[in-house]
């Protein structure tokens, strides 16, 4: 079987223990059964034996993952097991959870299940992030500490970071001193903000002015090149970005695939499919259909109109807004859902267009320097 690999974020639950201002979700109280993980999980993997995929990652998102028991994962992981090895499927699973109801009784199922390590999600400084009738102040106390717990249990705690207004105030250092000195955390991605879902005052403040979010992201690639190359700490979408231009390998993040609905699909409790979390949470209209109501995967996604309006994006915006563009073959015009909740429509390019040529730019050149350096050793 071919050694492709495919990426599914499920989302077994869409409760949430925190009330962010900018979620994009629209929160309820479904969870997925184990009886209908089962009929969904055997769907999935159909789909891809018709495919001759022979290899699945799946994202487990919320909602907020940790709202369900560990022991429901690991009836979940068994359950998963047993299905892929009757198809000679190979599956991994990755956690992104808050981190607000972890404790140590979630230690085995991520040793067990997730290979020993969480993602979670940092702001710094915290404006968005609290839980019900709480101040951000008691969000940021209870996840320091849990990543405390869980860095002590030895469990390796990665994060993605959405910078906010006052972090472009603070400035890189200050930002990657928080991130790596203060949380001990030794990997994470930075990621572009942006308006998912209906509108309101903490969306519209991610609007963030493109030049102060281009010097940060910049200043940022500089911190981590001068002390966290060096320091074993993995700071994303540098790293990757380094590898790129030095020719070495890489995964770069989804928003720079050439067809993200070739490799990534996102189920939620309920079976609704669609491209991604924020899809499936915000925009019932761009939902490719139901997997519960669906023979099967195959069928729900074959000559799907939805998808295809997903497929057809890279080729419209190669024809006309990126053609020019000397990282078109890098870029291939960015990520769908950042268009879509800025433009309303899929057939436009990033509206972090600008910050990512600079991006690519910056990352070149330092992989120029990197190169010669290494040549004159
Ligand atoms: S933790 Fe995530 S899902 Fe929960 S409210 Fe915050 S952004 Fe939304
Ligand atoms: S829409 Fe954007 S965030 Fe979602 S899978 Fe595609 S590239 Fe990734
Ligand atoms: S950097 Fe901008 S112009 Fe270039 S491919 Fe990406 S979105 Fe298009």
């Amino acid at each position: 079987m071919a050694a492709r690999t495919f990426s599914l974020i499920l989302l077994p639950t869409l409760q949430c223990n925190a009330d962010c201002d900018y979620c994009f979700e629209d929160k309820t109280d479904d969870r997925l059964s184990l009886a209908r993980l089962e009929i969904l999980i055997d769907k999935v993997l159909d789909h891809l034996v018709v495919k001759a995929i022979g290899a699945l990652t799946i994202h487990w998102q919320g909602g907020e993952v940790m709202t369900l028991p560990p022991a429901w994962f690991d009836a979940a992981h068994r359950l998963i097991g047993t299905a892929a090895a009757n198809r000679g499927v190979v599956v991994t699973h990755g956690l992104q959870t808050n981190m607000i109801g972890y404790g140590p009784r979630w230690n085995e199922v991520i040793r067990e299940m997730f290979d020993n390590q969480v993602g979670t999600s940092v702001d710094y400084p915290n404006l968005y992030r609290h839980r019900h009738g709480k101040d951000a102040a008691d969000y940021d106390r209870i996840l320091t500490e849990n990543i405390g717990q869980a860095r002590a249990a030895g469990i390796e705690v990665r994060a993605i970071a959405v910078p906010n207004a006052q972090t472009l105030a603070i400035g890189a250092e200050r930002f990657y001193d928080h991130v790596v000195g203060t949380l001990g955390i030794r990997s994470f991605q930075v990621n572009t903000p942006f308006p998912g879902g209906s509108p309101n005052a903490a969306k519209r403040d991610l609007s963030l002015d493109s030049a102060a979010l281009t010097r940060f992201f910049v200043d940022l690639a500089e911190v981590w090149l001068a002390r966290g190359d060096r320091d074993g700490v993995r700071v994303g979408p540098f790293d990757e970005l380094l590898s790129v231009f030095l020719d070495a390998p890489s995964i770069l993040p989804c928003i720079w695939t050439d067809d993200c609905a070739n490799h990534i699909l996102c189920i939620d409790a309920r079976g609704n499919v669609a491209q991604c979390d924020c899809w499936v949470a915000s925009y019932p209209d761009y939902w490719f259909g139901n997997l519960f109501d669906a023979d099967s995967l195959d069928s729900l996604l074959a000559e799907n109109p939805v998808r295809e309006r997903f497929h057809q994006r890279p080729m419209a915006l190669v024809a006309r807004d990126c053609i020019d563009c000397d990282y078109l073959a890098l870029c291939h015009g960015g990520c769908p859902v950042r268009t879509f909740s800025v433009h309303g429509t899929l057939f436009e390019k990033d509206p972090h267009c600008e910050l990512y040529r600079s991006l690519f730019g910056h990352m070149a050149a330092a992989a120029a320097r990197l190169a010669r350096d290494a040549q004159r050793r």
